[in-house]
């Protein structure tokens, strides 16, 4: 019996939202992992068989946690998938004769594998978050930025964007692109497709110009038999000190029409009920936007203070996070509790917002910065540090390697050393190194070498392939390495 069953060589798979996660991949692609970012790995695609998994059955795929006791695991068409929050590592995938269950005697040893991953997730540090890098570290750029309490996503920089499911893209409520160099905006074509027919207005953000640039793009069509139910674009090009917006609507076969322009506070150039994205201006011989996506902070008590003013736990608690974050009924006096000395006497409270700055605790915002295609400047520089310090991941080019510095200059990257030391200087919690020149394809862990963290910054890992494979490449067997 036992010898029927093979320990399939290990995979990654997006696991954080276990009803919606799988969907975001293409059966047959290549995924970045996600929340962890930290890795790429190709996502279920295949029964033992070959054949690629379908969508029901990808739909069908089994969530497993620790707090599941169950002895056996069920599997589909031979495969049994375990899936668990905030992976960041590798997760086992088995391989068992049919649809039969895996015995329990792999139980221990499965659940020891999980235990190793739920051990990083405590280093995961967003609570909304749940980025994933599509690109690998070669690929054109794009950054699939989850929001997991939404429900929606931003799309940062839109290159290689073939792998990620139609499903996905259905939930982007905003875009930003960094510049529109080719490998950046290249997937907007195929972004519009998988949106087009629905009521949604997309946000996109650019440079200044990019709302001209989409419409010429959009113009190559032809859109004689648009229907009123087609998507639209809210485009604003950035400027350093103000934003000047546009409509593109597909019932109107995209023409351009000008909203007006809106002026910008601190960089902040969009925000919904959970993140902030504040934008700055670099300069590569182009102008080329930098992002910072910073999680807004959430419903936080802090216990010592509400024991020191007496408050006495209960209901009031819920229905103040209702009446602030979620619009409840904040006409509604919130009657408190309060032990003094041997009685409790009850306060009635009418301004909930005051009440939860006396007893809110203090949180470090989250947030990821995301850079690409900079010159190494001096201006460039400034620019980069005021914005990025104090983000928990820097996602950043890293295009060439010091011997190739004088590339790097010409064409107006970072190199390495670059990368070393703005790193030193922001110190964020994660570096990612992303958007290798291709000329390092087959040699990108000496790039790798040559970058140095300071301490308590943690290089995020080499991922295990680096650019998409066909599905079915005949170099590819899933079962190799068992
Ligand atoms: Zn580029
Ligand atoms: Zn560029």
């Amino acid at each position: 019996m036992k010898g029927s069953y093979n320990f399939g060589r290990v995979f990654l798979i997006e696991g954080s939202d276990n009803k919606t996660s799988q969907m975001d991949l293409n059966p047959g692609g290549v995924i970045g992992n996600s929340p962890s970012i930290y890795g790429w790995g190709r996502a279920i695609p295949f029964s033992p068989e070959g054949t690629a998994l379908s969508q029901t059955m990808m739909r069908s795929v089994i969530s497993l946690g620790l707090k599941n006791n169950e002895n056996s695991i069920p599997t589909i068409n031979g495969w049994a998938i375990l899936c668990c929050p905030f992976v960041t590592k590798k997760l086992h995938l088995i391989t068992a004769p049919s649809n039969e269950c895996i015995p329990s005697i792999f139980w221990e040893q499965i659940k020891s594998g999980l235990e190793g991953l739920l051990m990083h997730l405590a280093k995961v540090p967003f609570h909304y978050f749940q980025p994933v890098f599509f690109a690998g570290v070669i690929d054109d750029p794009i950054l699939l930025l989850k929001i997991k309490t939404l429900g929606s996503s931003f799309l940062v920089d839109c290159g290689q964007i073939d792998h990620i499911a139609k499903k996905a893209m259905k939930r982007v409520e905003a875009v930003f692109i960094t510049h529109a160099h080719m490998d950046h905006f290249i997937g907007m074509d195929k972004f519009t497709r998988s949106i087009l027919v629905s009521d949604k207005t997309v946000h996109l953000f650019g440079p200044p110009g990019i709302a001209e640039k989409l419409y010429y793009r959009l113009k190559g069509y032809d859109w004689n038999l648009v229907e009123a139910k087609y998507c639209a674009f809210q485009v604003s090009d950035v400027y350093p000190d103000h934003l000047q917006c546009f409509s593109l609507r597909g019932a109107e076969g995209f023409a351009m029409r000008e909203l007006g322009m809106q002026e910008k506070h601190d960089g902040l150039i969009y925000e919904n009920e959970y993140a902030w994205v504040h934008a700055a201006q670099c300069d590569h011989k182009i102008p080329c936007l930098i992002f910072k996506f910073t999680e807004k902070p959430y419903f936080l008590i802090d216990e010592e203070t509400i024991e020191q003013r007496g408050y006495l736990k209960g209901a009031w608690i819920e229905q103040l996070r209702q009446g602030l974050l979620k619009n409840g009924d904040v006409s509604q006096p919130l009657k408190v509790p309060r032990q003094s000395k041997d009685t409790i006497e009850e306060i009635v409270i009418d301004d909930y917002a005051a009440l939860y700055q006396q007893i809110a605790k203090k949180q470090d915002l989250k947030s990821i910065g995301y850079l690409t295609d900079i010159g190494f400047t001096e201006e460039n520089r400034q620019v980069v540090v005021e914005l990025m310090t104090g983000a928990s991941i820097l996602i950043a080019e890293c295009s060439y390697k010091k011997e190739h510095v004088g590339r790097a200059r010409k064409f107006a990257h970072l190199c390495t050393e670059d990368c070393n030391e703005l790193v030193a200087q922001i110190r964020p919690q994660y570096f990612l190194p992303v958007h290798f020149s291709k000329i390092y394809l087959n040699e990108t862990e000496s790039v790798y070498d040559e970058l140095e963290m300071p301490k308590n910054t943690t290089l995020i890992p080499l991922p295990e392939r680096l650019t998409p494979q066909p599905v079915l490449a005949p170099s590819y067997n899933p079962l190799s390495g068992i």
